[in-house]
Formats: structure tokens, C-alpha cells, sequence
């Protein structure tokens, strides 16, 4: 897949030239070039003030000057003060990715540069530490302050009046009687240090051996890769917090990559538990001040542990020593606007560039990190068990088909069968936990009116608009548009016509709670209506036995632990399965074992109960019977066969805008201007799944090659030839994973 050569840098000497090619962190063609100050020199990656236009942007100094502006008329770069530097290896990083992704490198560099005011000079800030005057008057509190600050440690007014337990008047008396004197820190407190001896756990002998294999990796102190592969509860997180403490032994930096959804208090406190302080982090989170903390500390060299989403991959680590990637299999990997690229993909190519080990973890890889792991390019550990006693839970399908609710019965359920209900009883009889699944937010996916047979939809979507009922609106779950829920069909004018046609979660609640009416339950979902307030109070509800039972969207699938769970129902296990799409069937088969790994995690044996009327489908026999490898195999046959990832590359063009004919116009041009290769066929232009979204008009053409085709020089050469409007955009994604 990235068979692509690093950009050469230039060799040193060339940049003692007081004239040098400077970076801006803007989606321009490349470097420009500035003069330094008289008698300054700056290495590739050192940042500088530079003027342009009218303003200072900040920029890198990336490499020899173009020399084609005369010198006088070349404006001074001015490096900052105490000379940061991005490393020079996260410099060649940049320009890989831009390279590969078919983006301005500029456009790259923004993303490293992205936490505003981390070059800044550190403010100090004032604190106060024990002087030699004793103080004329005494009190309990002044003498217990005293004796707190007799540590030696600078505390701040309000710090030290915390420890000891007085109020801050009492701190201020002693500063102002001279027993306190003052002192200044550098802005920010150092993060503490993660210990690499604090908690080891004991391992199993697969755990052990695993744990061998990745701390010889670490210790190789070289690029490698590894796939690990264990079952849900196998331990792999343990597993890897092994390679962790090896990298902190070896004093290397380490970065922990999660998709955004596993980012949780839960993981921070696991790795505390083991190391003694939860580890820096890195996501959209972060207040300004918490950014430019984390920024700097990994610019020094002394945030040693950073755990974030995919935009961490850019921080300018100096020693960076074990690059992991938990969920690599995660879809949320990838991103999707702006510069588009696949953080798992990246992690592996910053790892080769930082000559460092990298680890993939999951217990449903990726097609393309399988076919990796089988054919001996990345080193494969598997954890085949569960650690403990606990044992993988029984997955039985229910075939809706056959399984209703007798025509005469009393009372008639729409979405959960009778077998499913039977064994919610059991569980809630016996006092354990249940979830209920469904992969569709809202109460209903579509409103119809009976009477005309109007459809709600989207006025700046292809996409229906979805129920929600506890709020009584309809949403757009593309673009957020919303209204409240109406009582009249806008087509017909006809009222009480309305009916909600199929199920999302709220609606499954609903169903439920009609059936248990005792029962205790909560939804968790990802949604704008249920924010993620609710979402994690239910999700602590259920860790903490308040609920019996949780019912949710992907937002339950994933790393929870729920002791007492036994049983999960999937109620429509066919959802996301007819997407057409190439990764349908693997997308499938991930989240629906993610969801099954949530049963039976402790003592109590789990078991999974799949809703669907494709029974004989090979996802679903494959989920019966266990025998994931199978599927496996079954999928990388057909992709093979296909010439699709891994065996192909393909490359997506997706053309866009408001103006729908312009739109039209381009994508049809580009389509017949597409150069003829050998190994290359162009599909397109079609309208997009989501033909109209956000009120833009979008087009969509797809190019499929073979393995060793070079795509990006294809592309280049294929868009260099067609003068694109600036009413329209056209995004190139490489290595599409999406199709809509
Ligand atoms: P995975 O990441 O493979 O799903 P985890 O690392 O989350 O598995 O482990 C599952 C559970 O088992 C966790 O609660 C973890 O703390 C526990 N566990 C795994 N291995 C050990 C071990 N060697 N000693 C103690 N507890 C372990
Ligand atoms: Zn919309």
C-alpha cells in the first residue's frame, strides 16, 4: 500500500545560507522563500515570525531556497525567541503525508502547528516558599502553614492555603510579615512522570509471550511493526502497557493513538493504575491553555505518555521510541474533512520514519492488517482466550423470518422476537445485566404520511429526516437540520396520517419497556439529542448496577466492561450489511463481534442473541460459529479476486458545491479527461450516496488500480490538466474507506 519514497532532506550546508525555503502553515504549492537576519542560521524545522502580506504568519524554515525571487526583494524570516524546532524527522513526516494524501504540504504543517501560542515564551508565575523570619504573632493556622511550607516546595497563595487548610488571607499575612517569600515557576506545572515499575501485573504465558515479542521490538530501538491480535478481554491493553514501560525504561516517548470514541476517563484510570499517573492527552478537548501545555511538554521532551486521537500523530515528539494504535480497525481512524488521511495508515509510516516499533491492536483487524499479519510483513502475536476464567460467550441467531409473535397472542411485539424476550426475562429474573443493541439513532429512521405517502426528507440532504421523540423534532442526521415533530402532512394537509417506519433506539426503549415494565434501563447514544452527558450517566449507570439494562447505538459496542452483563440482543443485525459498499461486510462483522465481546466478561458465561433475516449470510454463520479467521479468509478471497485493498489501490474523487450544474459540468470533464494508464479503469462520475449534502451537490468518481500502480502520479497528472472553478471543490481521497 504506501510504497512511497520520503521526501530527501536537503543536506545540511544548504541551509547555512542566510537565504531558505520557509513553510507556511497554509494550503499553498509549497515553500517560500525568505532572507534570515544577518548573521543567523536556521535548520530544517526551526520556526520563524515571516511576514506575508500584511501580517506575521508563523512558518518552519523546511529547506534550501528556490532562488527564483532576487534577493532584495525577499522579505526577513525572523526566528523565535529561544529557537523552537519542529524534529526534523516529524518535518519529513509532513511532507510524506502531504505527498501521499495529495495535499500542500502547508496544509500538513498546520496540523503540527496547531496548538496557537506554544512558541510563545513561558509567562512565570509567582509562588512562595518558607523564609528564614519567624513571624512576630502566632495562630494555628499561620503555624500550619508554616509547617506545610517547610517542605521546601513553591506554592502559590491559594495552593498553599489548600494544603494546609487555612483561608488565603492567613498565606497573605505571612508573605506580608516576611515568613513566606516569594519565587518564580515557569507557567506551567512539569507533568508527572510515568513510572514504568508502578503496578506490572502478572501475566499469563500468551500474555507473557506477547509481552516479550513487543519489549524486544522496543528494545531493537528499529521500525517494526505488529499486529496484535487477541479476543476481546484477552488483555492486550496489558499486553501493551509492557512495550509502554519498556519505551519509559529506554527513555523513548511514547504514543497511544484511540479512536475519539475510546478516549475515556476509564482508559486514563487503567493506565494510571498502572503506571502511577494518568498519561498526557491530546484531542479536541483541550482548552487552549491545556494544549500549549501538552504541546511544549512534548516539544521538551518531558510529556514522555501521550494518549490522544488521530491528530496526535503531528506532535513534534524529539525521542519518539513505540507508536500504538488501539481499535485499529476503528473507522474514526480515518479523517474525513480537510486533509483527508488514515491515522493508522500515518502511524505506521511516522513509526518507519522515526526508525521505531509500531503495535496494532484489536480483536477484529482490519482486512489490510490481516493480509499484513498472514503474509509475514508485520509480525502477528495472537491472544487466543480470555484472560481469567471468563470465557467467550455463545452466539445464536434468531430468524426473524419464523420468529413472531403468534397472530392471536395478546400482546404483539415489532422488534424484539419471542426468544429474545424469553431470555431478557432469565437474566433479569436472575439479577444480571442486558444490553439491547441497534445501530440507529432516534426513535423512528422515517416518517410517512399514510394518506399521500410523502416522505420527510431533507431540504439540504439526500437523507430522510429521523424521529425523535423524546424530543419531539425530526433531524437531519447529516447536516443537523431539525424541526419540531408536525402533526400535519405538509403535502396533503391531512393530519393524524403520520407514521414512524422502523426502529431506532428510543424506539426499541419504547417496545421494551412495554414488555418489562419493572425493569430498569437507559439509552446511550451518540447524538446531538442525547448529548454525551447522558450517554456516559448511563453508561455509569450500568457500571454501577443502577440499570438492568442499557440499550444503545455503536456507542455501547466498544472497550466498556460490564461484570455482571450475560446477555446481548442485537436487534436488526442485517443493518449495514446491504450498503453495497466494499467494507460493508467487514464493518458488519467488527461491530457486531465488538458488541458481542460485552457479554460474559466476568465469572458468568455471556450469551449473544443476533436478529436477522439473512441467517445463511456469511457474516452471520461466521458470528455463530466463531470462526472469524474464516470470514477472514472468505473476505481477503473475494478481494483478491476483485483486485480491491489490499490487492488494489483505489482513490476517490468527490466533486462538490452549490452551484449543481457547475458541478455536473467539472465532474463530467474530469471523467473524459481521465489520461488512459494501463492498470488504471476510472468509474464516474455518479452522483454521490449522499447526492445533496449541507446544500451541496456532490459527484463522485472512483479509480481503481493495481497494487503497484503509483496513483498519486496519476493523479497529479490527471488534475493538472483541468482548470477547476472556483465554485466547486474537488477533494481527492486516497484510500477511500468510505463510499457515501
Ligand atoms: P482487551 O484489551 O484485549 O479487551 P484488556 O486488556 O482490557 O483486554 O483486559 C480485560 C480485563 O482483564 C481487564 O479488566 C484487565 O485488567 C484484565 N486482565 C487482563 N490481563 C490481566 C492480567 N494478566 N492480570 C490481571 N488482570 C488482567
Ligand atoms: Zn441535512
Amino acid at each position: 500500500m504506501m510504497r512511497h519514497r520520503l521526501n530527501p532532506a536537503p543536506p545540511p550546508e544548504l541551509l547555512q545560507k542566510p537565504v531558505v525555503g520557509v513553510l507556511l502553515p497554509l494550503p499553498l504549492a509549497g515553500a517560500y522563500d525568505y532572507k534570515l537576519p544577518p548573521g543567523v542560521n536556521a535548520a530544517r524545522g526551526a520556526l520563524v515570525a515571516a511576514p506575508l502580506g500584511n501580517r506575521e504568519v508563523l512558518g518552519a524554515v523546511w529547506g534550501a531556497a528556490e532562488g527564483t525571487v532576487g534577493d532584495n526583494r525577499l522579505k526577513v524570516a525572523e526566528p523565535l525567541e529561544g529557537a523552537p524546532a519542529l524534529p526534523p524527522k516529524l518535518c519529513d513526516f509532513i511532507d510524506w503525508v502531504a505527498d501521499y494524501t495529495l495535499n500542500p504540504p502547508g496544509a500538513i504543517l498546520a496540523m503540527a502547528l496547531r496548538s496557537r501560542g506554544a512558541f510563545e515564551p513561558e509567562a512565570r508565575r509567582i509562588a512562595y516558599v518558607r523564609g528564614s523570619v519567624t513571624p512576630p504573632r502566632m495562630s494555628a493556622g499561620r503555624a500550619r502553614a508554616l509547617e506545610i511550607a517547610a517542605d521546601g516546595l513553591a506554592r502559590s497563595v491559594t495552593g498553599l492555603a489548600e494544603d494546609a487548610n487555612v483561608s488565603s488571607a492567613v498565606v497573605r499575612g505571612l508573605i506580608q510579615a516576611g515568613a513566606l517569600i516569594p519565587t518564580d515557576l515557569p507557567e506551567f506545572a512539569p507533568f508527572p512522570q510515568a513510572d514504568a515499575d508502578f503496578a506490572a501485573p502478572e501475566l499469563n504465558g500468551d500474555q507473557a509471550r506477547a509481552a516479550t515479542s513487543l519489549r524486544d521490538a522496543v528494545k531493537a530501538g528499529k521500525f517494526s511493526a505488529t499486529l496484535l491480535d487477541g479476543v476481546t478481554g484477552s488483555g492486550k491493553t496489558e499486553v501493551y502497557f509492557e512495550a509502554v514501560a519498556e519505551a519509559l525504561k529506554n527513555g523513548r516517548q511514547v504514543m497511544i493513538l484511540l479512536p475519539e470514541i475510546a478516549l475515556t476517563v476509564q482508559f486514563l484510570e487503567r493506565f494510571a493504575a498502572r503506571f502511577g499517573v494518568r498519561p498526557c492527552e491530546w484531542h479536541s478537548d483541550l482548552s487552549q491553555k491545556e494544549r500549549r501545555r501538552t504541546y511544549r511538554a512534548v516539544m521538551k521532551g518531558e510529556a514522555r505518555v501521550v494518549v490522544g486521537a488521530r491528530s496526535s500523530l503531528f506532535l513534534p515528539f524529539p525521542e519518539l521510541g513505540l507508536v500504538i494504535v488501539d481499535e485499529e480497525h476503528e473507522q474514526a481512524f480515518k479523517q474525513q474533512d480537510g486533509a483527508i488521511y488514515h491515522a493508522r495508515d500515518m502511524a505506521v509510516v511516522r513509526a518507519r520514519i522515526e526508525d521505531c516499533p509500531v503495535i496494532l491492536a484489536s480483536a477484529t483487524p482490519s482486512l489490510e492488517s490481516f493480509v499484513n499479519a498472514q503474509s509475514g510483513r508485520y509480525t502477528h502475536l495472537t491472544l487466543a482466550s480470555r484472560h481469567g476464567i471468563a470465557e467467550l460467550p455463545q452466539v445464536k441467531l434468531i430468524d426473524l423470518r419464523h420468529e413472531r409473535d403468534a397472530p392471536d397472542a395478546e400482546k404483539k411485539a415489532q422488534w424484539l422476537s419471542p426468544p429474545l424476550r424469553a431470555a431478557l426475562e432469565k437474566v433479569l429474573a436472575a439479577n444480571e445485566q442486558a444490553m439491547l443493541f441497534l445501530n440507529r439513532r432516534g426513535y423512528a429512521p422515517l416518517t410517512l404520511c399514510e394518506a399521500c405517502g410523502h416522505k420527510f426528507t431533507c431540504p439540504h440532504c439526500s437523507a430522510w429526516l429521523v424521529e425523535h421523540k423524546y424530543k419531539k423534532r425530526l433531524a437531519c442526521h447529516q447536516c443537523g437540520y431539525e424541526l419540531p415533530m408536525p402533526t400535519q402532512c405538509p403535502q396533503c394537509n391531512e393530519t393524524g396520517t403520520l407514521i414512524p417506519c422502523g426502529p431506532g433506539v428510543e424506539r426499541v426503549a419504547e417496545e421494551f419497556a412495554a414488555f418489562f415494565p419493572t425493569a430498569r434501563y437507559a439509552i446511550a447514544s451518540s447524538d446531538t439529542m442525547h448529548g454525551p452527558a447522558e450517554t456516559q450517566a448511563a453508561i455509569r449507570a450500568m457500571a454501577k448496577r443502577e440499570i438492568d439494562v442499557l440499550i444503545g447505538t455503536q456507542i455501547v459496542a466498544k472497550g466498556h466492561h460490564f461484570p455482571q452483563l450475560t446477555l446481548v440482543g442485537v436487534v436488526d443485525a442485517d443493518l449495514g450489511g446491504s450498503d453495497g459498499d466494499l467494507r460493508a461486510r467487514e464493518r458488519t462483522f467488527q461491530l457486531l463481534h465488538q458488541v458481542s465481546g460485552r457479554a460474559g466478561r466476568a465469572e458468568k458465561p455471556g450469551l449473544v442473541l443476533l436478529q436477522t433475516r439473512n441467517p445463511e449470510d456469511a457474516v452471520m454463520q461466521a458470528l455463530a460459529k466463531g470462526d472469524r479467521d474464516g470470514f477472514y479468509e472468505q473476505e481477503r478471497q473475494f478481494r483478491e479476486a476483485s483486485q480491491s485493498p489490499p490487492f488494489g489501490r483505489l482513490a476517490a474523487l468527490v466533486i462538490s458545491g452549490y452551484d449543481g450544474d457547475a458541478v455536473r459540468t467539472i465532474a463530467k470533464a474530469l471523467g473524459k479527461a481521465a489520461p488512459n494508464a494501463r492498470d488504471i479503469k476510472v468509474w464516474g462520475p455518479t452522483p454521490a450516496f449522499y447526492a445533496l449534502l449541507r446544500g451541496q451537490t456532490r459527484e463522485r468518481l472512483l479509480v481503481q488500480a493495481a497494487r503497484g500502480v503509483d496513483v498519486q502520479a496519476y493523479l497529479k497528472a490527471w488534475l493538472g490538466g483541468i482548470k477547476i472553478p472556483a465554485a466547486v471543490r474537488v477533494t481527492v481521497d486516497v484510500d477511500p474507506v468510505s463510499f457515501f
